[in-house]
């Protein structure tokens, strides 16, 4: 008697036409039709990446990699490679930590921390990664923190903004990226304790240290301080992602006192060895964060370190025009959607890099001198017959001055 095959109970292919046949209680399905089943759920519940319940994790279908995170990051921020490389992996391990099964391998979270001077896109990177995130995410400062019953806010409000931003659904916050900007600023100011209490300094790094450890925390609702007679919601933060960033100006000292040389400007005696501080910046260990006032908890929490170059001339160029939503693409479409064409010749291109490294205030100069560039132009252009305008460094120049002559 020939044994009759079992069949897939929606497609009716046999077990050797599929890859696998499951059974059921009166029935099979095969591989195929499992996903086409989950496919049609996911559609109708709205297909976004979910949380299932159980031990079954993240769904890590459709997510990004390392490779599509870095090229999404590189269209909004040009240069710091090693910052974007570390971001992408670090997201990326994140959701694989999310997608992992309860009793499997526990995959540590590695939150990270950026070093770089002020204005030199650490916190572009996040917001940048915040757009392409299946997180919630939020960005917070440091300094708004001061420690319990000063004047300040708590440091478990940083996952009240998470939880707004998750809809207060909890389980979503759980596994939420947090970016604390300006983390340095929270650095004991002095090596050895002080008399004197140092509230928005140690004091916050420890309440900080409980949020990073991953425990349960009692979150105020509504954020601010904590008091007693008020309802807390509970949240768990052993897979919450934290990034810092922080200039830790002057840490160039500390990491040069380390490497047994010093920092030698650039005005510097000639036949001295020049070590710039985007040298040094590589050198950048956690031992220099704790020189800088960090405590060894916080830095053990952090034990992803990255650094930012500092932009210089050439980046500056790239930062006006390459970036997809770069300042001289937002100008040409204020005056596009005015039915003007607006070109920028290359040399008043130079001129607003010039007068950004002259003002130092590295890319954020770039805005405010190119705003004043524009201003009498796109007060006066929407009026006027002419459908063309070409910015030559003349134009530039002259604009510039006005400027500076209104201000004096
Ligand atoms: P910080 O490092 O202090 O967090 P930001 O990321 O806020 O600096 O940078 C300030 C502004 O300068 C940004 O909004 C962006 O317009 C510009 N900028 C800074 N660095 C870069 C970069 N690497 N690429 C593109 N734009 C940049």
């Amino acid at each position: 008697m020939v044994k009759r095959k079992n069949r897939c109970s929606f497609c009716g292919r046999s077990e050797d036409e599929v890859a696998l046949l499951l059974s059921g209680l009166n029935g099979y399905i095969c591989d195929e039709c499992v996903r086409q089943a989950e496919k049609i759920v996911s559609e109708n519940m709205g297909g976004e990446v979910r949380l299932k319940a159980g031990s079954e994790g993240f769904d890590m279908r459709g997510l990004p990699k390392p490779h599509d995170i870095k090229a999404f990051l590189d269209q909004y921020v040009i240069g710091q490679d090693s910052a974007k490389r570390y971001l992408s992996v670090a997201v990326y391990n994140h959701y694989k930590r999310l997608a992992q099964p309860e009793n499997d391998v526990e995959i540590e979270k590695s939150n990270i921390i950026m070093v770089g001077p002020t204005g030199t896109g650490k916190t572009l990177l996040a917001r940048t990664i915040a757009k392409l995130l299946k997180v919630p995410f939020t960005i917070v400062d440091a300094t708004i923190f001061t420690e319990a019953g000063y004047v300040g806010e708590d440091v478990e409000s940083i996952l009240t903004r998470l939880l707004q931003v998750a809809n207060f659904d909890v389980t979503a916050t759980e596994r939420g990226i947090v970016f604390i900007d300006e983390i340095d600023k929270i650095a004991r100011k002095q090596d050895n304790p002080s008399i004197t209490r140092d509230v928005s300094g140690e004091g916050v790094q420890q309440g900080l240290l409980k949020l990073l450890e991953g425990s349960i925390v009692n979150v105020p609702p509504k954020g601010g301080r904590k008091h007693p007679d008020q309802d807390y919601i509970h949240v768990d933060t052993r897979n919450i992602l934290f990034i810092c960033g922080g200039a830790f100006d002057g840490i160039e000292r500390k990491i040069a006192q380390r490497l047994n040389t010093h920092v030698v400007g650039y005005d510097s005696v000639q036949n001295q060895r020049r070590i710039d501080t985007k040298e040094l910046m590589k050198y950048i260990v956690p031992q220099d964060l704790k020189s800088f006032g960090l405590i060894p908890e916080i830095i053990g929490r952090l034990p992803v370190l990255t650094y930012l170059n500092p932009l210089d001339r050439d980046a500056l160029r790239r930062i006006l025009t390459e970036p997809k939503n770069s300042l001289v693409k937002q100008q040409i479409k204020l005056f596009e959607m005015d039915g003007i064409k607006l070109t920028f010749e290359e040399d008043a291109l130079d001129y607003i890099v010039d007068k950004a490294v002259e003002y130092k205030l590295g890319a954020r100069g770039l805005r405010s001198i190119m705003e004043a560039i524009m201003i009498e132009a796109q007060f006066n252009a929407p009026s006027e017959q002419e459908k063309t305008l070409t910015i030559t460094r003349k134009y530039a120049e002259e604009q510039i001055k006005k400027n500076e002559e209104m201000k004096k």
